[in-house]
């Protein structure tokens, strides 16, 4: 097994994985804010950290790993106002359609999915905490964090604080990104909106005073990982530095991993550009759940990924090409025995795959290994070279592979289906496949062989399989 390497966004390095406790890894995620469906640049780092939990489940540690909703935001607390409804109630639509979401791309569940509502009392008393060290002090009603007391402020983004005057101060969490000041801890009710009534008063948390909150009470006050997009970094992460090492005076978190953006045909994404997508917006447009899985996993995470349709499409056909190496691998029979040096090339390719994922989790090295072994084996059973003795070495190379990348095993028309696709928006609905194969049973009955393949054909590109019986009838399935 090789060393596992990270890079640690606060020392800027690649640096060996050593969790505090032998074969135990804590994470904290932070998850989306759940006041709009969340899009590809947000799921690029879903599916990033997605793999992380993989790969280290796979070389068998066990797993407490943490992923926030934040239900709580001036942007949420508004709308909701607005709406006239609970926050819960406006919130639940977005939550749900975030976990169906990660059930669609294979994303794990970690072992708590936890809400930012219900962690109110852990945040009132880690300010309270942060109160008597002094690192507060108060303004119209609402409480804020002084950064001059902390002096290693800027150490995660290295951000030069130089400039900060003392009390210069920002309500909004979505403050500019060049400046950094003091900020809001909690925030003073605004009329008509929802608040909570508290022992530090009235009102609602900050954005950041959650994540430290609820990373503490459910990890420790040390967390081995914390992951999120780059554009978490600051202030986000570094105000969650703040808070937590300032109330507590340990080191908050061991490795800070971030996923770099994601952008759409070399352009940010952007509603007003029209290059804005959800999920949905893909899967209504026909891309299956594991083309998209598999796109957004194939660039290393500290890349930026440039998503293109075509890349999408190489994706359908790299997730194909590896479902029918596994296909061929159990349907196919080979002549007894084993092949010489097969053996010693699948033993090379599992050791080359744990070595890429090892070092930084390096995707695209990781996949190029499977592709090799895979364009092989393919040719090796071509030239009838291929042996039975090898089947289940690779059929164990291709487990592994897939308990990481999740996208062999096929659940793409299920997954639609849950969702509401796959009968509607384009694909063939069961009368229009019952006539189509209507049709063929005519064209066969006439040994019009090639009108036949034609139909067949067509039907499979539309993700319906014809299963033909010994007495000339037809089933089919969706694919
Ligand atoms: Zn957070």
């Amino acid at each position: 097994m090789n060393e596992i390497r990270v890079h640690n966004t606060l020392s800027g390095k690649v640096e060996p994985f050593v969790p505090q406790r032998p074969g135990e890894v804590s994470i904290y995620t932070c998850g989306p804010t759940v006041y709009d469906y969340a899009h590809i640049g947000n799921y690029r780092t879903f599916v990033f950290q997605d793999i992380l939990r993989r790969f280290l489940e796979l070389r068998g540690f066990k797993l407490n790993h943490v992923m926030n909703l934040t239900d709580v935001d001036d942007r949420i607390i508004a709308n909701a106002a607005k709406a006239g409804v609970s926050i819960r109630d406006y919130t639940a639509k977005f939550a749900q359609a975030f976990f169906d979401d990660c059930k669609t791309l294979s994303i794990e569940a970690p072992e708590h999915w936890i809400r930012a509502t219900d962690y109110i009392d852990d945040m009132v008393k880690l300010i309270q905490r942060l109160q008597e060290k002094s690192y507060t002090y108060a303004g119209e009603g609402s409480i804020y964090y002084r950064i001059s007391k902390f002096p290693e402020y800027g150490k995660l983004s290295k951000i030069d604080v130089t400039g900060i005057q003392a009390g210069a101060r920002v309500d909004n969490d979505r403050y500019e990104k060049e400046s950094a000041r003091d900020f809001a801890l909690w925030k003073a009710p605004k009329p008509g909106e929802h608040f909570w009534e508290t022992p530090i008063g009235p009102g609602r948390p900050g954005w950041h005073i959650e994540c430290s909150a609820m990373a503490m009470r459910i990890l420790g006050e040390t967390i081995d990982i914390h992951t999120g997009g780059i554009d978490l970094a600051f202030p986000h992460h570094e105000n969650e530095i703040a808070q937590s090492e300032g109330a507590t005076g340990k080191k908050f978190v061991n490795y800070w991993m971030h996923a770099e953006h994601l952008l759409v045909e070399g352009e940010k994404m952007s509603k007003s550009l029209g290059n804005f997508f959800t999920l949905r917006d893909l899967f209504a447009k026909g891309y299956k759940p594991s083309a998209l899985r598999f796109a957004l996993a194939s660039v290393p995470y500290r890349r930026q990924l440039n998503f293109t349709f075509d890349g999408l499409q190489q994706a359908a056909s790299s997730v194909e090409r590896l479902r029918n190496f596994s296909d061929r691998l159990t349907r196919e029979k080979f002549p007894e025995g084993n092949a010489p040096g097969m053996a010693e090339r699948i033993e090379k390719a599992a050791n080359d795959f744990d070595a890429a994922l090892s070092d930084d989790l390096n995707t695209a090295m990781a996949l190029g290994v499977a592709y090799d072994l895979v364009r092989e084996a393919n040719i090796a059973m071509d030239k009838g070279e291929f042996r039975q003795g090898d089947v289940a070495a690779a059929k164990d190379f291709l487990a592994s592979f897939d308990r990481v990348f999740a996208v062999i095993a096929d659940t793409d028309a299920e997954k639609l289906a849950a969702l509401g696709y796959g009968a509607g928006d384009g694909a063939m609905t069961d009368e229009d496949v019952e006539k189509m194969v209507a049709e063929r049973q005519d064209a066969r009955k006439r040994r019009d062989w090639a009108a036949s393949d034609r139909i067949r054909k067509e039907l499979a590109e539309r993700g319906i399989i014809l299963e033909d019986g010994r007495d000339g009838s037809v089933r089919w399935k969706r694919k």
